[in-house]
């Protein structure tokens, strides 16, 4: 069974946008992922066609309304069981490569895009719907977002990557950043090729790669390092 993705959104013709192409879009035509872009406005009921209002107690910007949102929620839900529900928030828990690896092992998802100010609280209230950030900063709507998120579970499904790549080596696939990488020329600008890389000896490349990753955690992401088990300015190897 494939991984069915299917968006809420005012903007269908977003979509797949970006996932069209490249391993995304290869593996869309292969039938190993679906997508489906459901136009929230549909489910508006007045002659406006409204998703949207001006927020209780005053203030810029527009509310989208939990009534529209709740029946294109379970119209969706219904043709989905059991396929979780998303939507893209900043208030949102940080979306984790954990819970890319997760949601990319289950059904699906189901993701919800706001646009304006943000969502009635009530639908949040009355309905099971994780919310998820990609990040402190402030997108003009969910859409990019869901992008990212789809992008990111997309490629770990099987067979997209394709076997020369498990992906199991990647930035905090390992609780670490990647070691840096090198390819030719041996020589450019002056600057060489590490010696231990063209040693062809692979442990210690595999030790070198350890260090590596375990120095540029500590120095650009303090806060994995300790997650990981670091102390602050030495490694759990003691490499540096
Ligand atoms: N008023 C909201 C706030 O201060 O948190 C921001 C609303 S934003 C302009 C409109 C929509 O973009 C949000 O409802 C959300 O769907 C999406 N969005 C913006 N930034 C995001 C982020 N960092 N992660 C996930 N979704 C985001």
């Amino acid at each position: 069974m494939s991984f069915a993705a299917t968006v809420l959104t005012l903007y269908p013709e977003m979509f797949p946008g970006p996932l069209g192409i490249s391993l995304a879009g290869r593996a869309l035509a292969e039938g190993k992922w679906s997508l489906d872009a459901v136009q929230i406005r549909d489910f508006a009921t007045d002659k406006h066609r409204s998703v949207d209002d001006t927020p209780a107690g005053g203030g810029a910007g527009m509310v989208m309304r939990a009534d529209v949102l709740a029946s294109a929620l379970d119209a969706t839900a219904a043709r989905n069981p059991g396929v979780p529900v998303l939507t893209m928030t900043p208030r949102g828990s940080p979306l984790t490569q954990a819970r890319v690896r997760n949601l990319a092992q289950g059904p699906g998802a189901i993701i919800l895009c706001g646009r304006f100010e943000g969502i009635d609280q009530r639908l949040f209230d009355a309905r099971r719907i994780e919310e998820v950030s990609i990040g402190d900063y402030i997108l003009s709507g969910g859409e990019m977002a869901a992008l990212t998120l789809l992008d990111a579970c997309i490629r770990l499904l099987p067979g997209v990557m394709g076997a020369a790549s498990s992906g199991d080596d990647e930035s905090f696939e390992t609780g670490l950043l990647e070691y840096p990488h090198y390819t030719r020329p041996q020589e450019w600008e002056g600057r060489t090729i590490p010696e231990v890389l063209r040693s062809g000896d692979h442990a210690r490349i595999a030790a070198w790669r350890k260090r590596e990753a375990e120095a540029i955690t500590r120095l650009r992401r303090p806060d994995l390092w300790e997650r990981h088990g670091g102390t602050p300015g030495r490694s759990p190897s003691g490499a540096r």
